[in-house]
């Protein structure tokens, strides 16, 4: 009795212990689906919440293919952000990379260079363009304002367009432009459409270089990101219904090209009115637009190049010997500082604000203005 007592009791104690296990091993994992949560929680990972949002809403049929559609995204964007395309920063890699040689030949005269500017711009803004980069590249370049400008008109003919959008700095107006923009583009033929903004100088011999990277029958969104995560949107579905979504965009202030290829496959959601409706729809700028129609509708993923830069960024940390290297540069205000690139340059600071017509005697230094230069 008292024996078998003894193994009943040993037993027991062997249950208890079994359960206490168990129990403590739900615990743990109810503790980490709490940790997981309060961090979701948190908005540092707003993002990867929104993420995993949009991946549970995806119905039961598309489950598996959606979530893991999903986590190959989730670790794209972590590879992008690792090995940011003809990165500066990049490491080796990105140095033994930095001359692959050319998927397709192009010139200059394959691109089309779109820039967006408003007429109380054309004095302040658009006239140091049009002496500095534009002047080499009248024939790729096409300036999209909101009015009439007969100096302009006498500088630069047909290429000056007057959208007739709104001179405001709306989004709608905004979206007016980039509609305009892409249509253009479209009938122009060229393989290439490349934004820019007026305050934005284009070395258009990195570009060619640049582009010629990539065939141009290949889905390509390339530019930088001005956030440092997916912007979170909603879209709205008609009936009152909305759906939230999330996409990286490349910031239209740094400049952004897309492949013709890719061009066509936006047209539903880009040409004629169909673009302000798709802004409408995500209410957001432009640039964002761009972004929802590549990534969220046709998802094609950005490619990010760390040789686009906008004055959002700190534009002291671009290298100063690699100025040359840089696709686009840009000239600011940040954090009520002026932001500028650090270049000594043949111009003072008080000569040359923008230091752009430094960057240009830089890079062509046979420009009849620029001062002679020393060769070492
Ligand atoms: N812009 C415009 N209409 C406006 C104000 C600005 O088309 O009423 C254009 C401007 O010419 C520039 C771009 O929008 O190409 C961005 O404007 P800005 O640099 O002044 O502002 P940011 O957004 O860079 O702070
Ligand atoms: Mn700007």
């Amino acid at each position: 009795m008292l024996k078998n007592n003894g193994k009943k009791a040993a037993i027991c104690v062997a249950c208890t212990a079994c359960l206490c296990l168990l129990l403590t091993l739900l615990v743990a994992v109810q503790h980490h689906r709490v940790q997981v949560e309060e961090q979701m929680d948190d908005g540092e990972d707003a993002g990867a919440r929104s993420l995993l949002q949009d991946a549970a809403q995806l119905d039961g049929a598309q489950d598996k293919k959606g979530f893991s559609a999903y986590f190959t995204k989730l670790a794209r964007g972590r590879r992008d952000v690792e090995k940011p395309e003809g990165s500066t920063a990049g490491g080796a890699a990105a140095r033994a990379n930095a001359d692959p040689p050319p998927a397709e030949d192009i010139s200059a005269d394959d691109i089309f260079i779109a820039v967006k500017t408003t007429k109380k711009f054309h004095q302040s803004r658009l006239n140091l363009l049009l002496d500095t980069w534009i002047s080499r590249n009248m024939q790729q370049t096409y300036i999209f304002t909101d009015g009439e400008d007969d100096e302009l008109k006498k500088k630069i003919g047909s290429h000056a367009i007057n959208t007739n959008c709104s001179a405001a700095h709306s989004r709608q107006a905004l979206s007016c432009k980039m509609a305009v923009e892409y249509d253009k583009f479209i009938e122009s033929g060229k393989k290439w459409f490349c934004h820019v903004d007026d305050d934005n100088y284009v070395n258009v011999r990195t570009l060619v270089k640049h582009l010629s990277r990539h065939p141009h029958t290949q889905d390509m969104y390339i530019g930088k990101p001005s956030l440092d995560r997916p912007i979170e949107a909603t879209e709205r579905l008609g009936d009152n219904k909305m759906k939230p979504v999330n996409f990286w965009f490349a910031t239209g202030g740094a400049g952004f090209c897309v492949s013709r290829g890719l061009a066509l496959k936006m047209s539903p959601w880009a040409s004629g009115g169909h673009f302000m409706n798709t802004a409408e729809k995500i209410r957001l700028p432009d640039d964002c637009t761009i972004g929802y129609i590549i990534e969220s509708v046709l998802g094609v993923p950005l490619t990010r190049s760390n040789l686009f830069h906008s004055h959002l960024e700190n534009l002291q940390q671009v290298s100063k010997s690699e100025i040359h290297k840089q696709i686009t540069l840009s000239y600011g205000m940040f954090e009520n500082k002026s932001n500028i690139i650090n270049l000594k340059g043949v111009f003072t600071v008080e000569e040359d604000p923008s230091r752009f017509r430094s960057v240009h005697c830089l890079l062509y230094p046979d420009t009849p203005w620029c001062p002679p230069q020393v060769a070492f």
